[in-house]
């Protein structure tokens, strides 16, 4: 975030960020390349949380990490707050709060 940041996400409510970095784990299940190229375009159809987030224009990708752990998993190891409970998480079912972490160190 290169600016604060508050945006409704959908219906799952506000978020609100302070200047920082985050980190989103999402998963595809198969064509992951389309999956990453869809989400760093600026223009789509709001259908995921994250979609809500990527499309504002102060947000600005530093970063793309693919790993072959589940999501989860990889969430769980990120240190970091959560901003929005249930953001990117809402067909979780190991326990994570939210797919998107502030941080603890940013920005
Ligand atoms: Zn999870």
């Amino acid at each position: 975030m290169k600016k604060p940041v508050s945006l409704q996400v959908g219906r799952l409510g506000m978020l609100t960020l302070p200047v920082c970095t985050c980190v989103y784990t999402g998963s595809a299940r198969k064509h992951i390349e389309a999956r990453i190229a869809r989400h760093l375009r600026r223009k789509k159809t709001l259908r995921w949380h994250i979609d809500y987030l990527l499309v504002h224009p102060d947000i600005e990708v530093l970063e793309v990490l693919q790993f072959t752990a589940p999501e989860c998993e990889v969430n769980q190891s990120v240190t970091g707050t959560v901003a929005l409970k249930g953001f990117g998480s809402s067909d979780c079912t190991a326990g994570c709060v939210s797919h998107l972490k502030v941080l603890t160190d940013s920005p």
